[in-house]
């Protein structure tokens, strides 16, 4: 199979020829369809986050069908179905996190496109426990996003409870899903861009933000909440100055430049500063049954496999409105 390769941090993504992987027990061999591109794959490539497998494929919002069973499989995807490989890849079932619904903590868990293998390439083998169906009606590439993107977004804006101001630092793939969901709650979004982003910020408003600006400025009115999906520190003092008195600030990436120091004042009254840390299968089922409902329409950019590289700089640099998507198999 083709497959794109990460052997060293710091360095492009090689194109390898590779042999199909085996499924062994509770595994499923899967013929990937397309792979989202998400922010955690920059930081991975990028050396940011500091334990992947290597050589590693990346990738971890994979659509693609079942083409074999490894041992001990419950039958639940059979040969043929369509299925999702979201980040979380295994949990320990049995820790103090597992046991209480937080398996999105679970200190033995490994991620997808992390330390195990992921997306970027033609097959992938996944534990089918970990595997999500794909809701009917969504496209391989309208689905791959919500993987990822759409799954650690809804998780955020659970966070959030009912605040009905919403502010979304940073407005790429996730924010462009999350604001539909939070516009389908009732909810009002603030979205927040780097300045002079103008087509961002016109990409918020004709996805019905009420108000769009750039992050260092504030809102025309104090918000209930805000969303941080951009990795710059500096937005955590920024956005608690934009939340109103017990308003919550919650920061949705896996990896942050620095926060530099604030006076206690923006913290005092009750706000709460957090983050989201990956996900539970439960939020994927929650979300994957939603998905249809609002419907979250998902905006992508689409590049070949090979174009892998090209696809994380265009991440990089901003250049990418709504999400982009490897698109593996040319059928898709
Ligand atoms: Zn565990
Ligand atoms: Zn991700």
């Amino acid at each position: 199979m083709r497959a794109m390769i990460l052997t060293a941090p710091g360095t492009p993504l090689q194109e390898v020829d590779r042999p199909i992987p085996t499924p062994q027990s509770g595994q499923l061999l899967i013929r990937v369809h397309a792979c989202g591109i998400c922010r955690t794959d920059l930081h991975v490539v990028d050396g940011e986050l500091t334990q992947p497998k290597l050589p590693l494929i990346p990738g971890h919002q994979i659509v693609g069908t079942v083409v074999e069973h490894g041992p001990d499989v419950s039958g639940a995807f059979p040969p043929g179905t369509r299925v999702g490989v979201p980040w979380l890849g295994h949990t320990c079932g049995h820790c103090r996190y597992c046991r209480s619904g937080r398996e999105n903590l679970c200190d033995l868990a490994q991620f997808t496109g992390y330390q195990l293998d992921g997306g970027y390439a033609e097959y992938t083998v996944a534990d089918e426990r970990f595997c999500f169906p794909i809701p009917l009606g969504y496209p391989d590439l309208q689905a791959a996003p919500l993987l990822c993107a759409g799954l650690i977004g809804y998780r955020s804006l659970m966070m959030t409870g009912d605040a009905q101001r919403l502010g979304l630092y940073g407005f790429g793939a996730s924010a462009h899903l999350v604001i539909q969901t939070a516009l389908h709650q009732g909810r009002q979004v603030f979205a927040f861009t780097r300045a002079g982003d103008t087509e961002g910020q016109q990409f918020a408003r004709d996805l019905g933000a009420v108000w769009a600006g750039s992050s260092d400025e504030l809102p025309p009115e104090p918000l209930d909440a805000a969303i941080i999906f951009a990795p710059v520190g500096a937005l955590v003092p920024a956005a608690l100055k934009a939340v109103a008195k017990g308003g919550t600030v919650v920061c949705a990436g896996i990896h942050m430049s620095e926060i530099p120091s604030f006076a206690y004042e923006l913290l005092w009254g009750e706000r709460v500063l957090r983050s989201v840390a990956n996900l539970t299968r439960h939020d994927g089922e929650e979300f994957l049954a939603l998905a249809p409902q609002v419907p979250i329409q998902t905006h992508v950019e689409t590049f070949p496999l090979a174009a892998a590289n090209e696809a994380l700089d265009a991440l990089r640099n901003g250049k990418i409105q709504g999400a982009a998507v490897l698109v593996v198999d040319p059928r898709t």
